[in-house]
């Protein structure tokens, strides 16, 4: 395997990632960002393919056009960005990379995983039928290739993602029929949210402004009990909800759809932070499993840092401020930066941390998990999709005395497919629980092996040529 070395290597090109290199780079040190996706700005600043002509940047969004400075200031700073490229395994100073079929090493003094977050999957009747997506995989097709998912159709689940992609979908000429949210915010949490940053706050009204104006109901303490149809989604049963999210029968309602998001928050990726061995924690209003770190988004490995919606998710400014902090901090690991300097530097991106992370916490106590969430399966409710494991299954295999993930492995080959428990990993650790009586804190989750992501076999041959 060819190698090669820089002093900080960053995992991930969206808004931490990116705020990481430029105060590391500004700070003189020697940065590579590499990120698979085949252009820079994460998920939320995801731009289309270099090979599209825009007509009119302004029908882009607001985000994009947010996303453009960041990356304008990367463009100047000549910040190395290598995309398009894979990491398949990662030690605390090595990251292997991958394009297409070649493969080849990149060792470094300090590492910052800045790996982001994907849609939380949660199992229900249906969920299994075409025309059924995850919010976020609706949202990459809309904003990378501009191609709308279908034309009439319903948003379920909960969190401000929804509200951002039911304006998008609309915008774009789809019918949404209604926006279903579990959250139903009391009178405190309203008042704490309404403390929040101006620039969240005048997003969120402005997105539920416009579904008003639209005419699309924006339905809280409802959801998604079943989506109907024979070969497609036809129609979905929905129903409201009390406030553990529990089903309230008799409320049900049958509304003619050909397409479903679902949008029930995100989950960190720590694959790579756990193969290199970082502690982690279970916190549900961050997502689930996350990597500890200090004040300084160093993780429990010297050198080895996270930052943004990878480290718990919290959303895109508070990534940014983290990634910041962990940039200047791998700039003093790697004695670029005096102690001075280094807290002159951080002053303002902690206090804005600070701030956010108040608003941030209310926010995500209204869409943390809750126990209704997960009663919707029925016992043929597919979990793991690449396997087509039931809840029926999962529950068997307990009664024959599996009590965590790994002991569902050798019977129901759960989180071995394509996916490698991306899909099922987060549903396993609350049903796992939920079966044994135990508290998901208490489950750990699927061990990750290298390959973290799916690669050729023909890379592990390959060298790519040192530049
Ligand atoms: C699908 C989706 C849609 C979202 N839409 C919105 C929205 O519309 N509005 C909003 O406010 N927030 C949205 N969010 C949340 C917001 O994008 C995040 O809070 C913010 O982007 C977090 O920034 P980040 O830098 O931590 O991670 P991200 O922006 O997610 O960037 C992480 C990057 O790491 C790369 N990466 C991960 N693993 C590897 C690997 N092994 N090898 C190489 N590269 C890797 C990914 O390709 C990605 O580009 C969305 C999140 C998701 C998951």
């Amino acid at each position: 395997m060819t190698t090669r070395h820089v002093e900080l290597a960053i995992v991930g090109a969206g808004p931490a990632g990116l705020s990481a290199a430029l105060q590391a780079k500004a700070a003189g040190v020697n940065v590579v960002v590499i990120d698979e996706n085949e252009r820079p700005g994460g998920q939320i600043f995801r731009q289309p393919p270099a090979a599209f002509q825009i007509a009119d940047k302004n029908r882009l969004g607001r985000d994009f056009a947010r996303g453009r400075k960041l990356l304008d200031a990367v463009r100047e700073a000549e910040i190395c960005i290598e995309s398009g490229i894979t990491v398949w395994n990662a030690t605390s100073s090595t990251l292997s990379c991958c394009r297409t079929d070649r493969s080849w090493d990149i060792t470094s003094d300090a590492i910052l995983l800045a790996t982001g977050a994907y849609d939380r999957p949660v199992p229900l009747p249906g969920w299994t039928l075409p025309g059924v997506f995850t919010s976020g995989g609706v949202q990459t097709m809309l904003k990378s290739q501009r191609v709308l998912a279908g034309r009439r159709i319903l948003l379920a689940g909960t969190g401000p993602l929804n509200l951002v992609l039911a304006n998008q979908l609309a915008e774009a000429g789809a019918t949404v029929v209604a926006v279903l949210e579990l959250a139903r915010p009391r009178l405190h949490e309203l008042a704490a949210l309404a403390l929040g940053p101006w620039e969240l706050l005048s997003d969120g009204i402005g997105y539920v402004t416009n579904l008003v104006r639209r005419n699309i109901p924006l339905m809280r303490g409802w959801t998604l009990i079943e989506a109907r149809g024979s070969d497609h989604v036809e129609s979905a049963v929905i129903g409201r909800v009390d406030r553990d999210w529990r089903s309230i029968k008799g409320t049900e309602r049958v509304i003619e759809v050909d397409t479903i998001c679902l949008g029930y928050g995100l989950v960190p990726s720590t694959e790579l932070s756990r193969l290199i061995g970082c502690d982690h924690r279970y916190d549900a209003q961050l997502g689930g499993w996350v990597p500890t770190h200090d004040d300084y988004m160093e993780s429990s490995i010297p050198s080895v840092f996270v930052a943004g919606d990878g480290s718990g998710v919290a959303g895109s400014l508070v990534a940014i401020e983290e990634g910041r902090i962990a940039g200047l901090r791998a700039a003093w690991r790697l004695r670029k930066i005096d102690d001075v300097a280094f807290r002159r530097l951080t002053a303002a991106p902690l206090k804005r941390l600070r701030q956010l992370n108040r608003f941030r916490a209310v926010l995500d106590g209204l869409s943390a998990p809750r126990a209704g969430l997960f009663e919707r399966m029925t016992d043929d409710t597919v979990i793991c999709r690449c396997e087509e494991a039931s809840l029926g299954d999962c529950r068997q295999a307990v009664e024959r005395g599996a009590v965590s993930l790994t002991e569902l492995k050798p019977g129901l080959r759960v989180g071995m497919g394509m996916c490698q428990a991306r899909i099922c990993g987060p549903t396993l650790v609350e049903v796992v629980a939920r079966l044994t009586g135990r508290t998901p804190s208490s489950i750990m989750p699927f061990t990750p092996r290298p390959p973290v992501k799916p690669i050729p076999l023909a890379a592990l041959l390959k060298q790519e040529p040192v530049e």
